[in-house]
């Protein structure tokens, strides 16, 4: 092999290490740090961040790349683990020196600042005192854009969603959301006026927070969630952490009276955490060895959430074990009744506790304002009233507060634009690949019913996870299913599911 492309690859491990002790920090800032630590803890991420931008830039990776590409032995078969790792390093490397330092520091600063103001803003529902802070946000993300550059035939918002899931266009999700929207509105508007089920009956139900936890534990373990190269701690917000596959790191979070939220997030963060632990191990710390997209991330973990864990089958396996757990406190709740209850669809104001057919409209939402911002059609002043407009259009609710409105997400204080498509986009992927599954598996229900969840996953591991960044997601969608990433099965899915569960008939 090429001796540049042994430095460049013996760099970017060491590279990597920095990464993920980094990432190591962070999780601990979420589990385990004490408060007054906090300040600390900034100075340390910031030192590891300096580095790993200090060695990305370097002159030698430069120089590395240059050799890499000069080499025709390694991009002879661009689908091989060298030609895939110069590809993506040098891309990391366009990224990273396109945009000026002060502009880096600056957009790191507020990040921070708005951060804060946005926390306290959410609090006392006060979007004038984050406005100042979105404002500045906005300018500096317009900027960004701008460094990065838009692709031919785009627009500025491109270039920020190109962070997030490579050669994502504002102009693509136009048309795929018109179209999601066109059939879940109605299907929303059926499932509603159906009315209730009284399936809501198990949230009134309390149990203790120990029992949950060993609840979820078995389940994950039942996924196939590896505890010897991974660890399951809680945290307010649920998240997964991954810096080796063999350390792969979940968060969940436990309510009273709630157990199906501990269930649903612990079976998330696991679809994210396998993922993290079928990477190909031999290519650690490089790009072959990283997840593709936050796009393809969140199908895995919404295809376990959603596909498995909100199936009449996973409620077959899972309800006898019930009382191992609780006792006798779910006495009388039968696998139809489990199966409804997972499934509750009401339309309501807050993202994160969405339902499958509502969840979408929201990511709609949040786009069609991101994208006017970014284009310079809306005014941040005009945010409230443009979100209000979109919930009383779309979900049919009239917003009480910005609280539980347009100041809900983290997102636009950490300069996140661009990222809330990938939700939705993890959503079309789950169903489509669950689909492709099914199509070359057979029946998955009775596999799942017996708790036998492993080919299911060998499926995934075969299909997405060994794949690494190999392909761009589109492309991996493609290889895996036979088709280009369509809505379609994502509303056969929904259907074929709700519409019965309600008493709709097909
Ligand atoms: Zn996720």
């Amino acid at each position: 092999m090429n001796p540049a492309y042994e430095q460049l690859v013996a760099k970017q491990r060491d590279t990597h290490l920095l990464v993920a002790s980094a990432d190591l920090l962070s999780w601990d800032q979420e589990t385990m740090l004490p408060p007054a630590g906090v300040a600390f803890r900034a100075r340390q991420l910031k030192l590891l961040s300096t580095l790993v931008h200090e060695r990305t830039i370097a002159t030698e990776t430069a120089d590395l790349l240059a050799a890499c590409e000069a080499d025709p032995a390694i991009g002879a078969d661009p689908m091989s683990a060298p030609a895939v790792n110069v590809r993506e390093l040098r891309r990391e490397f366009e990224h990273a020196t396109r945009l000026p330092a002060a502009l880096v520091a600056e957009l790191s600063e507020t990040q921070s600042l708005a951060q804060h103001a946005w926390a306290g803003a959410r609090t006392r529902s006060d979007f004038a005192a984050f406005r100042p802070w979105l404002e500045k946000m906005v300018s500096l993300l317009r900027r960004k854009a701008e460094c990065l550059g838009t692709p031919p035939g785009g627009e500025s918002w491109d270039a920020l969603g190109d962070l997030y899931e490579v050669g994502m266009r504002a102009a693509d999700l136009e048309p795929l959301f018109r179209d999601l929207k066109a059939e879940l509105t109605p299907l929303l508007q059926r499932i509603v006026g159906a009315g209730h089920s009284g399936a809501d009956r198990l949230q009134r139900i309390e149990l203790d927070e120990p029992a949950q936890e060993k609840f979820v534990r078995f389940v994950l373990g039942a996924m196939g969630f590896d505890f010897e190269r991974g660890r399951m701690d809680r945290s307010t917000h649920p998240f997964c952490s991954g810096s080796h596959p063999d350390d792969v790191r979940i968060t969940t979070r436990f309510h009273k009276d709630n157990f199906l939220d501990a269930l649903s997030s612990t079976m998330h963060e696991g679809g994210h955490a396998l993922y993290e632990q079928g990477l190909p191990p031999d290519q650690t710390g490089l790009p072959m060895g990283q997840a593709v997209s936050l796009g393809i991330h969140e199908s895995q973990s919404r295809l376990w959430e959603n596909m498995v864990g909100r199936s009449r089958a996973f409620w077959t396996w899972c309800q006898p074990h019930l009382a191992t757990f609780f006792g006798r406190s779910l006495d009388g709740f039968g696998v139809d009744q489990l199966h409804a209850a997972s499934n509750l669809i009401r339309p309501d104001f807050i993202r994160v506790e969405a339902d499958e057919v509502c969840y979408n409209l929201h990511v709609m939402i949040r786009f069609e304002i991101e994208r006017a911002l970014m284009r310079g059609e809306l005014d941040v002043k005009d945010i409230p009233e443009a979100w209000n407009q979109g919930y009383r259009d779309t979900l049919g609710l009239e917003v009480p507060d910005d609280a539980r409105g347009c100041l809900q997400d983290v997102h636009w204080s950490c300069g996140l634009f661009g990222y809330f498509p990938t939700y939705t986009l993890g959503n079309i992927y789950a169903a489509q690949l669950f689909a492709a599954a099914e199509r070359d598996l057979g029946d998955l229900d009775s596999s799942f019913a017996r708790g036998d969840f492993a080919p299911l996953r060998d499926w995934l591991r075969a299909a997405v996870h060994g794949h690494g960044s190999r392909l761009r997601p589109g492309a991996l969608i493609q290889q895996a299913t036979g088709s280009a990433p369509d809505a379609s099965h994502l509303i056969r899915y929904l259907k074929g599911k709700l519409l019965p569960l309600h008493g709709l008939g097909g």
